[in-house]
């Protein structure tokens, strides 16, 4: 590991892998099977302290530091991909964002319900046309009387399904791009708020991922941050969520390592376990490498994190190499296993699938090369 875990560091993780181990893992085909948003899982997990891990306990978060907030998204990655995801989105994306820029009167409305799973947040700023260009922003959001007229359409926001509240960025000023953005919490109970489209992906089903059609009114005190400077705050939510993502392409990664190890000294071909083929070996190896680099990474991006550094660099080569590994974990697995893992309802056939989605969301592995290159080329 790149860096020793304090005492406390190491209890909280072993606490969620037995989590993961003796609760999610035993949902995550259901899960994948049926689709549906794993509520009671994230409840559970809330009292576990997985929600508001790094939120300060005076707003009734866990006061964790971001390396073990990695730490347990690794752990419940390695049962389920989907919660881990779905945790990540209410921490990384919602709760951190409010105790950061929020305002005390938004900080007491929402924090201690997120941190206690009482409250699920969800991160509205993906659009038809805005994707890797998050800048393109078509929703707008027009002054009117003491707040806002906001309309427009959001696509895939995940834990919409469930969430009570969602930050939505919005136009504020026209032509500006980035720099006339706002950020706006907004309970998803607001009238105006239709839930479109459900996708129906390939992996990380369960979800809960919606489209959001958006023709709403918001108070003033509904903006979160200052006012054109919303999307200034999605890149910095970006950061952490980056680092989360990482993690759960770890535990994808792990997972599959873990199925294919297990594969290998059971399956006999030619009177022997193909773990005895160098050829298996050699593909084991370069898993475990792989995944070891990678971890490395993101624990210094969450290191990082916790000194308060400029870290989105660190977070992007953190998530590109996660789940590049990862992906690669997966594929390899599904050779090892072969026709046993090919077979629909096996374990490396949903990482395989679930792995996938981590070289896309939060930028994609080409907007995270766009980061680390413009990082690298500006520090020569
Ligand atoms: C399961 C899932 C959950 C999601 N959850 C959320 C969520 O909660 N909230 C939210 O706001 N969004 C969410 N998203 C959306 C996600 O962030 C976007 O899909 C992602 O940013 C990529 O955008 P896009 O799909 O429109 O691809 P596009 O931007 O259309 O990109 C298509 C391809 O072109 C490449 N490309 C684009 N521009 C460049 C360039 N300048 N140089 C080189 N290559 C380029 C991309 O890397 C990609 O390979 C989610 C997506 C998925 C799949």
């Amino acid at each position: 590991m790149v860096l020793e875990l304090t005492a406390e560091q190491e209890a909280f993780r072993q606490q969620i892998e037995a989590f993961a181990r003796d609760v999610v893992s035993l949902r995550a085909a259901g899960i994948d099977k049926s689709g549906e948003f794993p509520g009671d899982v994230m409840h559970a997990a809330a009292a576990h302290g997985l929600l508001g891990v790094t939120i300060p306990k005076a707003w009734g978060g866990a006061g964790r530091d971001y390396v073990s907030y990695a730490l347990a998204i690794e752990a419940v990655a390695r049962a389920s991909a989907t919660v881990a995801v779905s945790l990540s989105v209410t921490n990384s994306l919602v709760a951190e964002v409010i105790a950061h820029a929020g305002r005390e009167p938004q900080r007491e409305r929402w924090l201690r319900p997120l941190a206690s799973g009482e409250a699920i947040g969800a991160f509205a700023l993906s659009e038809p046309d805005a994707g890797t260009d998050a800048a393109n922003q078509k929703t707008k959001a027009v002054k009117s009387g003491d707040g806002y007229r906001i309309t427009g359409r959001k696509v895939w926001v995940a834990n919409a399904e469930e969430a009570s509240v969602a930050i939505v960025f919005a136009r504020t000023r026209p032509g500006l791009r980035g720099l006339g953005v706002t950020a706006f919490l907004v309970p998803m109970a607001t009238p105006g708020i239709r839930r479109t489209a459900r996708a129906d992906s390939l992996g990380v089903r369960g979800l809960g991922c919606m489209d959001l059609d958006l023709d709403i009114s918001v108070g003033d005190d509904q903006v979160l941050g200052h006012v054109d400077q919303g999307f200034r705050l999605a890149m910095w939510a970006l950061q952490g969520g980056r680092v989360a993502i990482a993690a759960q392409a770890l535990g994808i990664g792990q997972a599959a390592l873990d199925e294919a190890i297990a594969h290998a000294k059971r399956r006999e071909q030619f009177g022997q376990p193909i773990a005895n083929y160098q050829a298996i070996q050699w593909m084991l190896a370069d898993m475990a490498t792989e995944l070891a680099a990678a971890r490395m990474l993101t624990l210094k991006a969450a290191a990082a994190k916790d000194r308060q550094d400029k870290s989105a660099c660190e977070a992007s080569m953190a998530k590109l190499a996660a789940s590049e590994a990862a992906h690669k974990a997966a594929d390899k697995a599904m050779q090892i296993l072969a026709s046993a893992g090919y077979r629909r309802g096996s374990v490396v056939e949903r990482l395989f699938r679930d792995v996938r989605a981590t070289e896309i969301y939060q930028g994609t592995s080409e907007a995270q090369r766009m980061i680390i290159a413009a990082n690298v080329l500006a520090n020569a």
